[in-house]
Parts: structure tokens; sequence; C-alpha cells
């Protein structure tokens, strides 16, 4: 499992992990609402990234590390040609 933002590092306010090649935001508050807190798959890097930004915009703390690295992670797969 890939960690790439948690509460326990960087003071984030989401968790965002990639587990069995799932790109999930744990128990996202924007997907959650007043009920109980949801997961939020992303399909594929591109989307994440739009969630995240998306959390930014709302006040979350998503950490800068985490954006480089999708963002990183991205770059490569598009090298790789598999986009
Ligand atoms: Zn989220």
């Amino acid at each position: 499992m890939t960690v790439y933002a948690t509460p326990d590092r960087n003071a984030a306010d989401v968790r965002v992990i990639r587990a069995a090649g799932d790109l999930v935001c744990v128990r996202c508050r924007l997907k959650s609402g007043d009920g109980d807190p949801a997961d939020f798959p992303a399909d594929g890097i591109p989307a994440m990234l739009d969630h995240l930004d998306f959390h930014t915009v709302v006040g979350d703390h998503v950490p800068l590390e985490a954006f480089v690295r999708l963002r990183s992670e991205y770059a490569d797969l598009s090298e790789d040609g598999a986009l």
C-alpha cells in the first residue's frame, strides 16, 4: 500500500492511499456529507488530483508532497506510453 497523504504526516486533513491498485481518499469528508464517512475511489490519477484540488478549495490541508508524488507518477506512466 502506498500512502500519499495522512493526518500523521504533514498535518494533512486527508488520507490518500493506493491499495490493490486503487487510489482512494479514505473516509472523505467531501463525500460523506452529514452521514458516515465514506471512501472516495478515484478513477485514475487526474481524477484524484482534481479531488485533492477541491479539498484545498474548501480549506483542507493537502500536503504539496502528495500532489508532487501523484504528478510524478502520472508523468512516469505517460513516458511508458500507458496513456
Ligand atoms: Zn476526499
